[in-house]
């Protein structure tokens, strides 16, 4: 019995670093990640860095149109995961390259985003202005328009409620329970939950029946986790 030819590369690892790692970092979208795993098992699995290749052959391996397998191929190339050594009327020579060497050309991973759940959106002047930013300029409440120099961030939950609360602090400066808004409503509101003071505006007529709503709905979603601002 012949013996088993030695694998040139860890494959294992190979897919490994594929399916950890370069389809977050490229990105990589299924049809490229395909393509990549088809060029690897017939290039390194095979002991081969370079491969000639036609695209319509390639494109009926993955069920595509040459065209998408070309367009996929060329962006490939563009993230660094392979190389067009040559182009004929053959086909193309492709030069694979493995993902541990794309990773390294890429250098290290960005930090990861902050946790927007555990920041303190009041303390920073940075974090602040993502408040005011997620609004738009218009105040959350009654939606005049804010400036910068007439706008304040209000706590939607009273302070003194949440003080009292387990994890009181956190949740008080959380952007889930701060809003921009203008020196009126944030005079006027105080202590007053949210939606009652919505329902106030909409009663004096500063919102109509459509924007009380919408208001209302905002405030949920804004609860919920669901206005996240940009950092
Ligand atoms: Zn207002």
């Amino acid at each position: 019995m012949k013996p088993m030819k030695p694998l040139p590369f860890d494959m294992a690892q190979a897919c490994r670093d594929v399916e950890d790692r370069l389809v977050h970092r490229l990105p990589l979208s299924l049809l490229e990640r395909a393509i990549y795993y088809h060029l690897l098992r017939h290039s390194h699995l095979d002991g081969r860095r370079r491969l000639p290749l036609s695209m319509a052959r390639l494109g009926r391996t993955a069920r595509v149109s040459g065209a998408a397998a070309r367009i996929a191929v060329h962006s490939l190339a563009q993230k660094g995961a392979l190389r067009v050594v040559a182009v004929s009327k053959r086909g193309h020579l492709l030069e694979l390259r493995l993902p541990r060497q794309i990773l390294d050309a890429r250098g290290p991973a960005e930090p990861p985003a902050p946790d927007l759940e555990t920041l303190n959106f009041f303390e920073e002047r940075a974090l602040r202005w993502a408040i005011h930013r997620r609004e738009g300029g218009r105040c959350f409440y009654c939606r005049r328009k804010l400036t910068a120099r007439n706008r304040m961030l209000d706590h939607v939950q009273p302070q003194a409620l949440l003080r009292r609360a387990r994890r009181g602090a956190l949740r008080m400066h959380s952007y889930r329970n701060l809003v921009s808004c203008c020196p009126a409503c944030n005079y006027a509101k105080r202590e007053k939950p949210a939606a009652t003071f919505l329902r106030k505006l909409y009663r004096s007529g500063h919102l109509d029946r459509e924007e009380f709503s919408e208001r209302l709905r905002a405030l949920r979603l804004l609860a919920r986790g669901k206005l996240r601002p940009v950092l």
